[in-house]
């Protein structure tokens, strides 16, 4: 293992300042694992609050826009982010990609900004139920990561800790239908092979990320396989409990 495990919690559209609490219990906490890298992305209306106190975890957005600043209502920039305290931000979730109608284009010039500020980037990558009963996981996610990394050049230049990549199978995001372990594999080394050929600086160190419904019973497992940096969690991050036995199985 190139790094140390990467755990990351994913609140997505949940939290209010009433969560405050749960984020600084998960910070206090997450010291106790120095050997673990703990992130939290809450909704852009906690980084602030959560980035203003975290001692031990790493603050994130769940989003920015590929721009620096304009007239794009409602978007926040990576700098803005940034700005506000973070010191990562997701991109190119599949939540987004259905929702927004987000392509790999736009996930790219979302993880070249990012890198373009002093953030880290989580790119986000993941084949549909369809993709994989039709045979073409691997091809449909290879393709992914191909064109919604930043360029090799910005990302050698920023450094292997800036980007990590998450491999999300749609089907197991918010479903509890974790994927076997044995396919996780077969995925992230996929996923590898394509990051060597973006870069041969880089691509063997880069952390991949597993998400979709991992919690406290199937992290060990998850965690312990070959190729698997770190986690992405979603529903089991809303709680410091739930949240730190999956930092504590890692
Ligand atoms: P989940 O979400 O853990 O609730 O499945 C993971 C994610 O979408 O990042």
């Amino acid at each position: 293992m190139p790094h140390r495990p990467y755990i990351v919690g994913n609140w997505k559209m949940n939290g209010t300042r009433a969560m405050l609490a749960e984020a600084r219990a998960i910070d206090r906490a997450a010291g106790r694992y120095p050997d673990v890298q703990v992130g939290l992305a809450p909704p852009f209306t906690l980084v602030q609050a959560i980035a203003s106190e975290a001692q031990a975890i790493g603050t994130g957005g769940q989003d920015c826009h590929p721009e620096v600043k304009g007239a794009h209502t409602g978007d926040v920039a990576a700098a803005m982010l940034a700005d506000a305290g973070a010191d990562f931000v997701i991109v190119g979730h599949s939540e987004r990609r259905r929702d927004h109608g987000e392509g790999d284009a736009l996930i790219k010039a979302k993880a070249e900004a990012a890198l373009a500020s002093t953030l880290g980037v989580i790119v986000c990558v993941g084949e549909t139920l369809d993709e994989r009963d039709a045979g073409q996981a691997e091809a449909v996610v290879q393709a992914q990561v191909a064109a919604s990394l930043p360029s090799a050049a910005l990302a050698e230049e920023a450094g292997m800790a800036r980007v990590a990549v998450a491999y999300e199978p749609v089907w197991a995001i918010g479903t509890g239908r974790v994927a076997a372990v044995d396919d996780v594999i077969t995925m992230h080394r996929a996923i590898r092979a394509t990051l060597i050929a973006w870069s041969a600086e880089l691509g063997d160190k880069v952390r991949i990320l597993y998400g979709g419904s991992v919690n406290a019973d199937n992290a060990r497992d998850l965690l312990a396989a070959e190729g698997v940096g770190g986690a992405l969690v979603g529903g089991a991050s809303l709680t410091a409990e739930s949240f730190l036995a999956i930092v504590a199985a890692a």
